[in-house]
């Protein structure tokens, strides 16, 4: 429709036929008479015809100017023409006196040696609209003129206007041809926009459109009536309605005009004082409109004139008030009624002497009106799609509220922090539509990838990223390397944001889409909401995750305690009886250590446990578990290693300890352990092959230590 309407946009800049506005004797069929002209003003409106053509004929002066325009006078003009050219006696002549607003017309023609006195009044509209719509007064010149000689006494009672035009009867009958095609795409136009308009309201129910038709369909009819072509064409022989239908039709127009300049400036919530005095003036044009029916013309169109200057400055107000709140529709309502304006104001000049009477400028106010309408109505469209855009943005941003609702209730519920980073990463892929990505959270040599989208290896887990800075805030790239975040290739959409906790930043996330995923402005701040909720949830789980370590580990020796390694031993003699698969149990004890501590302290004996912890961690297997079992005893759990095995890894310990003395300074210390290994048979329980284990070493004890035994 916008484009359909551009075009008729520009169909409607082509000027139109205009015969009286160029007649500078374009055939021998036409001739415009301001050359030939002489006039002479009336100032007291008292002279006669006898006086006029007597003695005064030489106060008579040639017309100076192009058009005889000399804007408003209340006194008569007198004119005189010669035309000296020669007319074609067989063809009938019509002289036409373009300005339809005149307000009388003595006609004096020299006709067969005499003077035919022709008369025309146009006080009474209705008997002027008999004659041409839009071709002002027409005068059937009488039969077999060869030369025109007239005199004509012109009254007018607003602007002193008369562009005389001598027609053949052909080419005047074309000419108001033309003028009715014009009409006829003019109001054609119009008709299309209102049909076009009222459809568009009976689909989509959008009040706009049907507040748009009122509107157009009252000012199309104001027009009509007020131009006289209701009269020739609608209502001719109506003469009562005709002249208050002009009144009843302005008061409405104005209605139609506020009622429809509230609804799409959104005056109400605009400015609700300013709203309420056009509201006033709306329903006072609707009973301006009622009274028309009883009042004449003059009177209701005066009142309506005065609510339409009281309510066009609160509009003017109201639009420039919408413009600067950056609400675009209102620039298509300025630009319609500056049209409106522009034409109102280009026939008030013709109508003041300023510019030349022509087409364009005798028709302004309808030119304005048809540019006001389409501009209108490429404004009522672009606002009902502004609405449905916003509407559509208003849904869009509830669902990722409920998105971001669900996926903070979800990761909230969990301290595990491998759980917590999962799902706050899954919450920001479908928050932000992203593919993939990352989290990696801060420790203190850099940054490790701590949780991974889909498609991306797992063996990235507890990676370093160690090339990039983290900005302090969230940024967006298009066609980004993604080598800073450990992974190969680029992404069309980026964006990385950083997590962060009371001020404590704690790590950053990745994401990244090989489709076009760059998030606005407004979408951006609500994920970076949601995030806030992640960062708190992952800095309770490090809290968490910190504190069950602290509980978890020997404050000594850096190994599990006692409780600890109970647990995982638990753990993994079920998953052993599950699967069938072997586990054994050692137990160390430290030869003679009550001797170490008596000899040379506590301290000293501390640090022989720390360095047992150190030897042991060089040579068991990164799957065994270690933990300190007693006071200088210690328990490690050997998953899927058989009886053989473990004995021979026991004996490596034993067999470490025996050769690395402890060193203190200048003291070396030897120092010697008792191993005692069970592996899992028949066992009951975990508590069954520990205390296997632990008779073992005692065996090997009772057989003089530093040895190890098969429990
Ligand atoms: P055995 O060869 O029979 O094992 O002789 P032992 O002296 O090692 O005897 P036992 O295993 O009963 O010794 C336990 C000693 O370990 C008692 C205590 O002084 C010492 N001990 C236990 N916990 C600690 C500790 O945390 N630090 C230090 N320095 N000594 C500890
Ligand atoms: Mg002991
Ligand atoms: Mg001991």
């Amino acid at each position: 429709m916008k484009a359909l309407t551009i075009i008729l946009l520009l169909l409607c800049l082509i000027t139109p036929p205009a015969p009286a506005a160029k007649a500078v004797e374009v055939t021998r069929d036409v001739y415009r008479l301001s050359p030939y002209m002489e006039v002479l003003p009336d100032p007291r409106g008292e002279w006669s015809f006898a006086d006029v053509s007597g003695d005064m004929g030489p106060a008579f002066s040639k017309l100076t100017k192009k058009d005889p325009n000399f804007g408003y006078s209340r006194w008569p003009y007198w004119v005189r023409i010669d035309f000296d050219e020669q007319l074609d006696v067989d063809e009938a002549w019509i002289l036409e006196i373009a300005n339809p607003r005149l307000q009388g017309i003595d006609l004096y023609i020299l006709h067969g040696g005499s003077w035919h006195h022709i008369e025309a009044k146009g006080s009474n509209l209705s008997q002027r609209r008999t004659s041409l719509v839009d071709a002002g007064f027409v005068f059937r010149l009488p039969p077999a003129t060869a030369k025109l000689t007239l005199y004509a006494r012109i009254v007018a009672n607003g602007s002193m206007d008369f562009p005389m035009n001598l027609w053949s009867f052909h080419a005047f009958t074309r000419y108001v041809h033309h003028i009715q095609i014009f009409w006829g795409i003019y109001y054609g136009l119009i008709l299309a926009m209102i049909v076009y308009n009222a459809f568009l309201f009976l689909s989509t129910k959008s009040v706009s459109y049907l507040h748009y038709v009122l509107l157009t369909a009252s000012m199309a009819l104001f027009q009509i009536a007020d131009s006289g072509q209701g009269y020739a064409y609608f209502w001719p022989g109506h003469p009562w309605w005709d002249q208050r239908c002009v009144g009843i039709l302005a008061g409405l127009t104005l209605t139609m005009t506020i009622l429809f300049s509230r609804s799409y400036l959104d005056t109400k919530n605009t400015h609700w004082k300013l709203d309420r005095i056009l509201c006033l003036c709306q329903w006072s044009g609707l009973g301006v409109s009622l009274a028309g029916l009883f009042l004449p013309a003059g009177s209701t169109i005066r009142i309506a004139i005065f609510l339409a200057f009281l309510s066009l400055p609160i509009l003017g107000a109201m639009t420039i008030m919408r413009i600067r709140q950056g609400f675009q529709p209102a620039l298509f309502y300025a630009g319609a009624f500056l049209a409106l304006y522009l034409g109102g104001t280009m026939s008030a000049f013709r109508y003041l002497g300023l510019l030349p009477t022509n087409f364009v400028t005798s028709n302004g106010l309808k030119l304005g009106y048809i540019l006001e309408a389409m501009i209108l109505s490429l404004g009522v469209s672009s606002y009902i799609s502004m609405l449905q855009r916003e509407r559509m943005e208003e849904q869009h941003r509830l669902e990722l509220l409920e998105t971001l609702y669900e996926s903070t209730s979800s990761f909230l519920g969990t301290l595990e922090l491998s759980k917590v980073v999962d799902l706050v990463l899954r919450a920001a892929l479908r928050l932000t539509g992203h593919e993939t990505g990352l989290i990696f959270l801060k420790n203190d040599s850099g940054f490790v990838i701590e949780a991974l989208g889909p498609g991306l290896s797992s063996d990235l887990r507890g990676k370093s990223l160690t090339s990039f800075q983290l900005a302090n805030r969230a940024t967006q790239a298009r066609d980004a390397n993604l080598s800073p975040y450990g992974l190969a290739g680029r992404a069309r959409s980026l964006l990385v944001m950083p997590i962060a906790h009371a001020d404590r930043l704690l790590g950053g996330i990745v994401l990244f889409s090989q489709e076009d995923a760059f998030l606005t402005k407004s979408d951006l701040h609500l994920v970076e909401i949601g995030l806030k909720q992640g960062g708190s949830a992952i800095a309770s789980a490090l809290r968490y995750d910190e504190k069950s370590k602290q509980a978890a580990i020997d404050g000594l020796t850096g190994v599990f305690n006692r409780k600890h390694l109970l647990e995982l031993g638990q753990l993994a003699f079920s998953q052993s009886k599950e699967e069938g698969l072997p586990l054994s149990f050692i137990m160390v004890d430290i030869d003679h250590f009550k001797n170490v501590n008596d000899r040379y302290g506590h301290s000293v004996g501390d640090r022989v446990l720390q360095h047992l912890v150190n030897r042991f961690n060089q040579i068991i297997r990164k799957t065994d578990i270690l933990g300190r079992y007693g006071g200088e005893e210690f328990g490690i759990i050997l998953k899927d290693a058989n009886p053989k095995e473990s004995w021979l890894l026991a004996e490596r310990l034993r067999r470490a300890v025996e050769q690395n003395p402890l060193a203190i300074g200048d003291l070396v210390l030897p120092i010697t352990i008792s191993l005692g290994v069970a592996s899992l048979e028949n066992d009951h329980s975990l508590a069954d092959l520990i205390d296997r284990a632990d008779k073992a070493m005692y065996r090997a004890k009772a057989k003089g230590r530093n040895r190890v035994e098969l429990g």
